[in-house]
């Protein structure tokens, strides 16, 4: 790639930039993945500078991960030159993502050599948690680059190329210039664009194209090439999520949608959201195994409507110039909250999951939040104002403490809006009303439209009449015991507890070698005996057993999680008998007695005959007809 002279044309989008260079400045940027199975990657950049005090900054806040999490610690290698002469750099003591040096006269461009240091055991963490195998990587450009200081990253522009190991294929929204080989060239971006475009690379890569309109395609990296070999019907369910999604929506704001799936057992599980592309990743069976696909069968319906709600329509707080300025994350029960209620929906809607999978799965959401003690001390509200540290919160204690509620608690809560909407206009319209408005016409490229809590409040008092303001007022600042049942009992349901087991809660328990006894003695389990959580103020957590305690053995007989713990359970229906449980803390030894009498008790959702059933409305496949969406010119990012 060529350098384009940092003098010369003045650029419109330089004018409220600080000083001379007047013009952005355009960066190369070659990153060599090669070693990705060794976990190390390698860039080059050239960086157009002049004389005087050159600041660079590594990305700190990550869009879509709501906290000041860029993987700086990761950072090795740095070295800057102009051709044969050393700099020396000093990072800014007061922050670690600042790097500052200074250029001597004469100087055009400053080289950079820098090392990532991918995670080289399996470790959590979103987008800097474990990301290559010895079949597969994700590169995540934040990772890998510095911008200088003085401008924006819509301004800012990076020429990027990108080597893969020899013989590995490659998906990505990122246009492609040229490609040779294992040799990409990307079109010159944005680093706003670039950023928001990581790319999938694998020897066992599957592309599978969806649909011509709107243009989308999975991208599939797997650590071998069975895992990729799905049922024809899991990709009918795919295009079925397009479909109903864009039916939902009435536009979409993509050129065209890449869903790129990692799937290993061996890189951190999460999903990450992008305007043209998505990374999610998840366990290596989750195509190929049917209980596996159930349990991530939500994840990309989520991410797609990110798309939407995240990406196109922002929370303003959390719309920032550059990587360094502060995100505030207030309103991510708008930006999480109705996208995991949407993705839910939508799961249902496209047929990856059955109605009564779907349902089984809600109440296993509300019987989780229904035991969530810390509502009592911490609002909804606060989750999300304190998501940047409780995104990293360890189970232990998620009870008590809360955690990043607001995703299943927004499933639950905008699920209660839609009955609203549906009961007061007479079910002439719904949620999906809000949607169009919202998110909706026209079709753009990728660009982002700013909201705030009035604008929510407003939009909806727009498809119906009510007093929503009043509404999320109560229902992000209350401190209420038990889940907000709502929705669920306004749609024609009720959470119930029995002592049957749903395949929803069979898959999770087995996916995450747990025992969940949330819902009777109050207490989570490894499948080890390893005490995840006890609840505050339930049998296991009054009896003196808490988060960290192993359990040994049960009613004498050594522990494993069904022929024990649960026949305990039941045996326990006896009045006169107690649950002792031989509890290793610290390597200290100790029985507790638990006086819990109530047997297993698993949560369902039954029938309410006495109202109308607008939950499995809400969760059949709508009609299919909507006009083609156009996508407008003049692409803005
Ligand atoms: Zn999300």
């Amino acid at each position: 790639m060529k350098l384009p002279s940092a003098l010369g044309v003045i650029s419109l989008l330089a004018l409220s930039v600080l000083s001379w260079p007047a013009v952005a400045p355009t960066i190369t940027i070659s990153v060599d993945a090669t070693s990705a199975p060794r976990k190390i990657l390698h860039a080059s950049l050239k960086i157009p500078a002049s004389a005087g005090r050159l600041t660079l900054y590594y990305p700190k806040w990550i869009p879509g991960e709501h906290a000041p999490d860029g993987p700086v610690v990761d950072l090795a290698g740095l070295k800057f030159s102009i051709g044969e002469k050393i700099l020396s750099w000093r990072r800014d003591t007061l922050d670690a993502y600042t790097i500052q040096l200074d250029v001597p006269a004469g100087a055009r461009e400053v080289d950079a050599e820098l090392d990532y240091l991918s995670p080289a055991t399996l470790e959590g963490g979103l987008s800097a948690g474990s990301s290559a195998t010895d079949k597969l990587a994700v590169i995540s450009w934040n990772q890998l680059l510095l911008y200088p200081r003085g401008w924006t990253s819509d301004a800012i522009k990076y020429a990027a190329s990108l080597r893969i190991p020899e013989g590995w294929k490659f998906g990505t929204a990122l246009p492609i210039a040229t490609q040779n080989n294992n040799d990409i060239h990307f079109a010159t971006v944005s680093l706003t664009q670039l950023i928001d475009s990581p790319v999938i690379t694998g020897e066992f890569l599957k592309v599978v194209h969806l649909t011509d309109d709107p243009p989308t395609e999975m991208d599939i990296a797997a650590d071998s090439a069975a895992d990729l070999e799905a049922p024809d019907e899991v990709w009918d369910h795919y295009r079925s999520l397009i479909e109903q999604t864009n039916s939902m929506f009435s536009a979409h704001h993509y050129r065209d949608y890449h869903f790129l799936y990692t799937l290993s057992d061996h890189v951190a599980h999460f999903g990450l959201e992008h305007h043209e592309s998505d990374d999610s990743r998840t366990d290596e069976n989750a195509l190929v195994d049917e209980t596996s696909r159930k349990v991530s069968a939500s994840l990309l319906p989520h991410e797609y409507v990110h798309s939407w709600n995240g990406k196109y329509r922002r929370p303003a707080d959390l719309i920032i110039p550059d990587y360094q300025q502060k995100m505030q994350d207030d309103l991510l029960w708008v930006y999480e909250g109705l996208t995991q209620y949407l993705g839910e929906i939508l799961t249902a809607r496209s047929g990856l999951l059955t109605l009564d999978e779907e349902r089984d799965h809600l109440a296993v959401v509300a019987a989780d939040l229904d035991h969530t003690t810390g509502r009592s001390w911490r609002s909804l509200q606060d989750t999300a104002d304190a998501a940047p540290q409780l995104y990293f919160s360890l189970p232990a204690w998620r009870s008590w403490r809360r955690s990043t509620d607001f995703y299943d608690e927004g499933t639950l809560n905008w699920l209660w809006a839609d009955v609203i909407i549906r009961q007061q206009s007479g079910g002439t319209k719904s949620l999906d009303d809000f949607c169009k408005l919202f998110h909706g016409k026209p079709s753009t490229g990728p660009m982002v439209k700013a909201y705030t809590f009035e604008d929510v409040v407003s939009a909806l008092n727009q498809v119906v009449p009510y007093d929503w303001r009043g509404f999320w007022s109560e229902r992000l600042n209350n401190h209420g015991p038990g889940a907000p049942l709502g929705g669920i009992e306004g749609s024609g349901w009720k959470l119930v507890y029995d002592n049957t087991a749903s395949e929803m809660v069979h898959a999770a328990e087995s996916r995450n070698n747990s025992v969940v006894a949330n819902s009777s003695i109050g207490m989570m389990l490894h499948d080890d005996g390893q005490v995840v959580d006890t609840i505050e103020g339930m049998p296991a957590a009054a009896a003196g057993i808490g988060p960290g305690m192993k359990v040994i053995a049960v009613n004498g007989k050594q522990f494993s999680r069904n022929e024990v713990f649960r026949n305990a359970l039941k045996a326990g229906q006896n009045p006169s008998e107690l649950l002792e449980l031989l509890v290793e803390n610290t390597g200290y030894y100790k029985t507790y007695k638990i006086d819990y009498h109530g047997g297993v008790r698993y949560p369902h959702l039954v029938r309410d005959e006495s109202r109308p059933d607008l939950l499995d409305e809400i969760l059949r496949p709508q009609g299919a007809s909507r006009e083609t969406p156009k996508v407008l010119e003049g692409t803005i990012w």
